[in-house]
């Protein structure tokens, strides 16, 4: 299969927070690598942070990160993906979104998502040396290192789209917070993150799954992933915390919470909602200044586990396409991606996303 010179990207300029459609030129394939022909690449929330400018990416650069693609053309040695299915041109495939060394440091230490050589896909800025490596393009390229997996023919695009965002990371979450059968998990924020914490939760056969999130839009979809108690409104901390002991056994508290919304203010409540003994994953807030007052008695004399996530593993990956391959069919994930839009009206797609809180995803197909 011959290879274009040149492909279609969009370009985010953090200078003057613009986003223009370029022409920009490919490279011949380097060994180890990938090449991928983008089938569709959804607009994330951090995404959007960083088109409003609250967060600087430190360059140039081409966003999206939650891709499904297909091979376009295998580099020297490459032969299968990392579960060693064999991978051939026209197969369909997602990543991992961040490619690391696995030697350094931190890699040997089961954490490779901080690797001190990251390449993280829809981050990297543009420049000569770094490969086309985000979603909004026709094209992107995986380097060595990435982890990517050959999708199931039964898995639809518009699902296994961000898999390797939000679900994966709730995977880490669920993993890390080792939730069990029979427990109680309050997740706080209803956006996808949250939603795909209390499906996996449910998946793991949680008892009771509590969400509270202000926004009624955002909280109603919440049913449909596994949630078995809504709270929609926006109560002051010691009435809300009342009432998310109520939906305990014996008012005695949660098992375990998953801070998934950004909202510094909340894990407050989150640190009070929880039993004696309980876990707390801290996901959220992957921003400069995310501050808050907490109660270290509370912390300590509840003898309480405070995790911070960021990102995941690959592991975490395969596990989140395991899970959506195998029987998520009684949650909503068919319903996750609103509406899919070309390249050019990239505009259009973030307005449809700012203009309504229950729009979970929208997407853009090159
Ligand atoms: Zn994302
Ligand atoms: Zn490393």
């Amino acid at each position: 299969m011959s290879l274009p010179a040149r492909c279609q990207a969009i370009v985010f300029d953090p200078t003057d927070r613009s986003l223009r459609l370029r022409e920009l030129p490919m490279r011949p394939l380097r060994p180890g690598e990938v090449l991928v022909r983008v089938r569709l690449s959804a607009i994330c929330g951090s995404d959007l942070h960083t088109i409003r400018g609250r967060r600087d990416p430190g360059g140039p650069l081409v966003l999206g990160h939650e891709i499904v693609g297909e091979v376009a053309a295998l580099g020297e040695g490459v032969e299968a993906d990392c579960l060693g299915e064999p991978l051939a041109v026209g197969d369909r495939i997602t990543w991992a979104i961040a490619a690391s060394c696995g030697r350094c440091f931190f890699c040997t230490r089961g954490i490779p998502q901080k690797c001190v050589t990251l390449f993280k896909y829809g981050h990297q800025k543009l420049d000569s040396l770094t490969p086309l490596s985000g979603g909004f393009a026709e094209y992107c390229y995986l380097v060595p290192g990435s982890a990517y997996y050959r999708l199931p023919d039964e898995l639809p695009d518009a699902i296994a789209v961000f898999a390797n965002c939000s679900l994966s990371t709730m995977q880490a979450a669920a993993r890390l917070a080792d939730v069990r059968p029979g427990e109680s998990v309050l997740v706080q924020g209803a956006g996808l993150v949250g939603l795909c914490a209390m499906a996996l939760s449910a998946h793991r056969r949680a008892r009771s799954i509590v969400v509270v999130d202000p926004c009624e839009a955002r909280v109603r979809q919440a049913a449909h992933f596994g949630a078995s108690h809504t709270i929609g409104v926006d109560l002051p901390g010691d009435e809300l915390v009342a009432e998310l002991s109520e939906a305990t056994e014996c008012g005695r508290g949660f098992d375990v919470a998953i801070e998934a919304c950004g909202v510094p203010s909340v894990v407050r409540d989150g640190i009070a909602a929880l039993r004696i003994g309980g876990r707390y994953v801290l996901a959220g807030c992957v921003f400069p200044d995310a501050t808050a007052q907490l109660d270290l008695h509370t912390l300590t004399t509840k003898l309480l586990t405070l995790q911070g996530l960021h990102n995941y593993t690959p592991l975490d990956l395969q596990e989140a396409l395991r899970f959506l391959t195998d029987g998520p069919q009684r949650f909503a994930f068919g319903s996750v991606v609103r509406e899919v839009f070309p390249l050019e009206e990239i505009d259009a797609a973030l307005a449809l996303m700012e203009s309504d809180p229950s729009v979970l995803r929208v997407a853009l197909r090159p």
